[in-house]
């Protein structure tokens, strides 16, 4: 499997990187098959510098907040009229809501994306299958109905938590993981609410119990500084990890 990172910024699109989407790609039967775990904010943009978005096999959506799917309405464009012509139906796997949302993105009037995007609840069908990708989705805790997404293929595992507080579903669905994208918003000398998101050391201590190989630690919004958020990292793991930025390959 090879992950690109193609934004990471958390909660809106920063100066240096759009909203959170990443692109996994597997070689399997003799062609490469794509599938794109969230499409925020500015995001669809950045994807076609990593392939043509006609070659996208699949796209699951980790929960409804904007920087994390508002994208799909920009995809479904691309997908109904583009001059060479429409995409074959794509399947988005999302949580109850999102085909709603997308027509509600539309405006007044704004028609269902049936036509282009087949989209399938998590609520629904928690696992997906996407060519070789095998897809388990796990509701984490987040104000709004959020799933962490733990993705197999090829014999390896790349784990995602989406956006939540910590959580005993976040150490399961990474447990033993490859690659662990974990989302780090907060830092440990704030004041955090609950149930929202995790500091650093919270993704630390979470890739410790599920005993990762390697953590990549992510969602960091332009706001926050990155520097104290790896220290946080720092103080809870001492395995290998990396903070992604656009354009960080990792291959398994
Ligand atoms: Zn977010
Ligand atoms: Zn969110």
């Amino acid at each position: 499997m090879k992950l690109t990172v193609v934004g990471c910024s958390g909660s809106y699109p920063g100066p240096d990187s759009s909203a959170s989407c990443y692109l996994l790609e597997h070689e399997h039967e003799g062609r490469t098959w794509r599938l794109v775990l969230d499409l925020g904010n500015g995001s669809l943009g950045q994807l076609q510098r990593y392939c043509d978005p006609r070659d996208i096999d699949g796209i699951a959506i980790s929960h409804l907040h904007p920087d994390h799917c508002i994208d799909l309405t920009s995809f479904l464009v691309l997908a109904k009229y583009h001059p060479d012509g429409p995409y074959a139906l794509v399947p988005v796997f999302a949580p109850a809501g999102a085909s709603e949302y997308i027509s509600a993105a539309g405006g007044p009037g704004g028609e269902p994306p049936v036509d282009a995007l087949q989209v399938v609840p998590w609520e629904q069908e928690p696992v997906a299958e996407v060519g070789p990708f095998r897809v388990v989705a796990y509701r984490v805790d987040h104000p709004v109905v959020a799933f962490g997404l733990r993705v197999e293929a090829g014999g390896h595992v790349v784990a995602y938590s989406g956006d939540t507080g910590p959580t005993p579903a976040l150490t399961e669905l990474a447990q033993d993981a490859d690659l662990f994208l974990c989302e780090a918003s907060f830092v440990e000398s704030s004041d955090n609410p609950p149930n929202l998101h995790l500091t650093g050391a919270d993704a630390g201590r979470c890739s410790v119990e599920a005993r990762v190989k390697h953590l990549l630690v992510t969602h960091i919004p332009a706001w926050t500084d990155a520097v104290e958020v790896e220290a946080d990292v720092k103080s809870a793991w001492s395995g290998r990890y990396d903070v992604v930025r656009p354009g960080d390959v990792f291959e398994l």
